[in-house]
């Protein structure tokens, strides 16, 4: 059993406490894992708020970090003591019906299909102050040290940073591959992209390397218009600015609607307005942003009548364990730029602050 520091959610909307846990050893089919550095996503703070679906508390939250294998369970044979990894928030464990389609990066042991709050044994590694403690999608990064299935860990590069890779665990990955692989971006085409985080900046950053040709970026936060441009937008709105709704306006300056549309916020009104936005014939809208669980929207049929396809994509519909490393080689190989989405680095001991800067829009 290792004793070490985790930040940890003791109830809903509570802040986090940084606690010292204890982690016992990996079992058959799991991994230990220290954890050298993370990121804080929107979905972590959907989860602080008892917004994410069937979550169980106390929990240690985090789901996009970077780590070295500290021990292996019997069985293990993909990683061993000392690998880089990056902990995957969604599985892929190669053989259950949806892993074995080639066209399907979502494997039925994630978290949508099969809660992920305790191990596959349905019990869990992490206690503290004698009280069981819950996973969060199997990964806990908010922790010095996790325990994962192997099927949720991918070896990844000796020579990668691991605090700027840590990225690659959720926030880029989703926006980036919601343009490559989801939406599947043309070059000439245009695009338009509702919420400047990490992760639709990152949506930014696909859509410019798919080649589109006009990226329209929307925000209600200006500040985030300049690292936007940055990355490879062509235009930035605020829907403040107009009276009129932000789809007239962006149909209005594309003439019919733009080709692929990107909803990286989590509001029904900006779900509607992202989808209204692309092209009423072969019109793309991609589904990033998460609603709270149970939340329904409603939307005027006729949009989808004319031809347009609405879909959602889970972390940029990447097959994970296989896509990771070559990620974080195209990394390496400066193919993208991980460390711009990096606005501040902090130690656990300041996680509570992380989230300000988050809530904040910093
Ligand atoms: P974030 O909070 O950093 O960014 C959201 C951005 O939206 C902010 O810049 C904010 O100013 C902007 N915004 C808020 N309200 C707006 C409005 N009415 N109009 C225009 N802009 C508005 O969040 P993030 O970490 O980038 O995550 C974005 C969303 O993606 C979250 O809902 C998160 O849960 C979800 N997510 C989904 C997946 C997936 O697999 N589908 C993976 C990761 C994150
Ligand atoms: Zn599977
Ligand atoms: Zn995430």
């Amino acid at each position: 059993v290792i004793k070490c520091r985790a930040a940890v959610a003791w109830a809903v909307g509570k802040p986090l406490s940084v606690e010292e846990v204890e982690v016992a050893p990996p079992k058959a089919g799991e991994v230990r894992i220290k954890i050298v550095a993370t990121g804080i996503c929107r979905t972590d703070e959907h989860l602080l708020e008892g917004c994410f679906p069937s979550a169980d508390f106390p929990v240690i939250p985090g789901h996009e970090g970077a780590g070295i294998v500290e021990s292996v369970g019997e069985g293990v044979t993909s990683v061993k003591p000392g690998d880089k990894v990056i902990p995957l928030c969604a599985p892929q464990c190669g053989e259950c019906s949806f892993c074995l389609n080639p066209e399907s990066n979502h494997c039925l042991m994630s978290h949508l299909s099969e809660p992920q709050n305790l191990l596959p044994d349905k019990t869990s590694r992490f206690t503290c102050k004698g009280k069981k403690i819950h996973h969060f999608l199997w990964v806990s990064t908010f922790a010095e040290y996790t325990v994962i299935p192997e099927y949720a860990v991918a070896k990844i590069d000796a020579a990668a940073p691991l605090d700027k890779v840590c990225l690659l665990g959720c926030g880029f990955s989703t926006g980036y591959g919601a343009a490559i692989n989801t939406a599947k971006v043309k070059p000439g085409s245009t695009c338009a992209v509702f919420g400047l985080g990490g992760v639709g900046l990152s949506a930014v950053m696909g859509c410019k390397a798919a080649g589109a040709s006009r990226i329209i970026a929307i925000d209600i936060n200006k500040d985030k218009f300049a690292k936007a441009r940055e990355l490879g937008a062509t235009d930035c709105i605020n829907p403040q600015d107009f009276k009129k709704p932000i789809e007239e306006v962006i149909t209005e300056m594309t003439g019919h609607g733009v080709d692929y549309s990107f909803e990286v916020i989590g509001r029904a009104d900006t779900m509607n307005a992202a989808l209204a936005s692309c092209n009423m014939n072969t019109g793309v809208c991609v589904m990033i942003g998460e609603l709270p669980s149970g939340s329904v929207v409603s939307i005027d049929p006729m949009l989808l009548l004319s031809g347009r396809t609405w879909k959602g994509t889970l972390v940029g519909g990447w097959r994970l364990r296989d896509s990771m490393p070559k990620l974080v080689s195209s990394y390496l190989e400066k193919k993208f730029n991980l460390d711009l989405l990096i606005t501040h680095t902090m130690p656990i001991a300041k996680v509570n602050e992380g989230f300000e800067l988050l809530r904040a829009g910093k």
